[in-house]
């Protein structure tokens, strides 16, 4: 039962109404137990339902299970979560009430700077596959932001993310503003975004201002340019209210230039939003280098000076030695030990 319209299915065969949907799936997301809210369900549930929700309730359970915990010393935990089928995702409980799910198994990007773009696309999540990891974080703590930057590009699994959106934004009871729609941008999306039942946040991976520069470093991205990008994110960020966070992998010797602050400051002075600047995770298995934290200081004074509002963050989980996707390669590799 990967997807919530399965679940629909197999409800429906039980007996159940649409709307007794959320019920079930209101008790799976916020981990009540089925003895607590007893009498909402005995009340609100056909019996059919009520004697196949203990069955019910254990597969969902089983579509994410904890795997790995790897606390961090700047309160993100990063987990590795286990599917149904033997394949594996990460998530990422980030400190003040967040958390970073995975759209994919996987990523079809190929971003040369991250791991989980070495291994192409395994397979897409199903929607329950991807609240499933809600469900998860908060058996372990509250969870109040869910945004979307774990493993795989959620434009390429689209439908199956909007559907988790407007679940965590409705049952999940996860403001829509603190829904954050993580891409690196599709042509089709912005559209598709205005259009869904809860609009989340939007945060645009740009990585360099340079065009060329940018299908290098993201070799499968659409081909689009970073000006078009930005000026479709900021027209979505208007119409929303939300203000759009621009992501920037600072990466030693490839984007950290004179020339690229630049490029940044002429696409976002003035732009309502904030350029998040994430110095580089550096991974053994990848070239890249992060640059000195004096250097990314500078850079971001800089930018700031020039009326770019901008913040420089580390990665959450640095210290676990676990950047996207590391984790499941590690796992991977043990297991062909
Ligand atoms: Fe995919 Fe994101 Fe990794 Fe790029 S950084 S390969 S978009 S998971």
């Amino acid at each position: 039962m990967y997807s919530i319209a399965e679940l629909q299915t197999r409800l429906h065969q039980l007996g159940a109404l649409p709307a007794h949907r959320d019920r079930v799936l209101r008790h799976w997301l916020h981990n009540i137990p089925l003895d607590k809210g007893r009498r909402a369900l005995q009340h609100f549930l056909p019996l059919a339902v009520r004697e196949a929700l203990p069955e019910l309730m254990g597969e969902l359970a089983s579509l994410a299970r904890l795997q790995e915990q790897h606390p961090g010393a700047d309160g993100s935990e990063r987990l590795l979560v286990g599917l149904q089928d033997g394949q594996s995702a990460e998530a990422v409980l980030l400190p003040r009430g967040g958390l970073c799910v995975s759209s994919q198994v996987g990523c079809a990007v190929g971003c040369r700077f991250c791991m989980t773009g070495q291994g192409g696309l395994v397979r897409q999540l199903g929607s329950a596959e991807i609240l499933a990891q809600l469900a998860l974080a908060r058996q372990i703590r509250p969870v109040r932001k869910v945004v979307f930057m774990g493993m795989g590009e959620p434009s390429h699994n689209l439908a199956a993310v909007l559907e988790a959106i407007e679940l965590m934004g409705t049952v999940g009871q996860i403001g829509h503003k603190q829904l954050v729609f993580s891409t690196v941008g599709d042509a089709r999306i912005f559209d598709q975004l205005r259009q869904a039942r809860v609009r989340p946040a939007l945060a645009l991976s740009l990585h360099s201002s340079n065009a060329q520069r940018r299908r290098e470093l993201l070799p499968r991205a659409a081909p689009l340019e970073p000006q078009w990008l930005v000026e479709e994110a900021d027209r979505y960020g208007r119409d929303t209210g939300y203000p759009v966070q621009y992501q920037w992998t600072l990466i030693e010797g490839v984007n950290d230039s004179a020339e690229e602050i630049d490029g940044v400051a002429r696409l976002l002075a003035g732009r309502w939003g904030v350029l998040n600047m994430i110095p580089y995770n550096s991974v053994p298995a990848l070239p890249y280098q992060r640059p000195d934290w004096e250097r990314c200081r500078a850079i971001a004074r800089e930018l700031h000076q020039r009326g770019v509002l901008t913040k420089l963050r580390d990665s959450a989980g640095q210290d676990v030695d676990g950047g996207c996707g590391q984790l499941r390669a590690r796992a991977q590799q043990q297991a062909l030990q």
